[in-house]
């Protein structure tokens, strides 16, 4: 009697550490970095100029995208690199209102505040409109930013043509955006490391 449970107690041991090793084999195989990381493609124009913001301001440094970059707005959506045209978002829920703030611009359903001035929809028989994946709507400022969207921001009196002509013309690079890096220590979702990944699994925090 005794020897068949001394048995019993060891056959449940045993199968006890194989559940746990296969539930860490399994974390370790299906593990995901959770890190958010995502582009979008876009482009101002107003009076039929393209914005170009040529100016470092606009870009976020690479030093600021550093340990605690949650933490920091502007680590949440940004661009880097002088390119002008692609947002890099590292967050989740993150707007084309939170972008343009970022840079420095207001941007509402009615209103733009850029470095040159505030552009209000209505003024001097002006418009503000947007075009959003080929679609005119009527507001953008509150939605969050979808990977690989492509977003046309147009202010002045634009026809229809001229704002269809001016969205086919933004380079639609953000899924290759998607599959890089950002510059440095902004990190995105590199790739962890064998320790990290087994770390992860077991559920050790570091
Ligand atoms: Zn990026
Ligand atoms: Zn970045």
């Amino acid at each position: 009697m005794r020897h068949i449970s001394k048995k019993l107690i060891l056959v449940a041991l045993i199968s006890f550490l194989a559940g746990i090793l296969w539930f860490v084999m399994v974390r370790f195989i299906m593990y995901e970095s959770d890190a958010v990381h995502y582009h979008a493609n876009f482009a101002v124009y107003v009076d039929g100029q393209r914005e170009t913001f040529d100016n470092f301001t606009f870009y976020e440094e690479v030093a600021s995208c550093g340990a605690d970059e949650l933490n920091n707005p502007k680590a949440r959506g940004h661009m880097h690199d002088n390119i002008s045209h692609v947002v890099h978002v590292h967050d989740y829920g993150v707007t084309w209102g939170h972008f343009f703030a970022n840079i420095g611009y207001t941007f509402g359903n009615d209103i733009l505040k850029t470095d040159k001035g505030h552009f209000v929809s209505g003024e001097d028989a002006k418009e503000l409109r947007f075009i959003l994946n080929g679609k005119d709507v009527d507001s953008v400022a509150n939605q969050t930013i979808r990977s690989e969207d492509v977003l046309l921001i147009d202010f002045g009196t634009s026809t229809d043509p001229e704002l269809q002509s001016r969205f086919q013309s933004i380079t639609r690079d953000a899924a290759d955006y998607n599959k890089r890096d950002d510059p440095s220590s902004c990190t995105g979702d590199k790739p962890l490391t064998f320790t990290e990944r087994l770390k992860k699994s077991i559920g050790i925090n570091s």
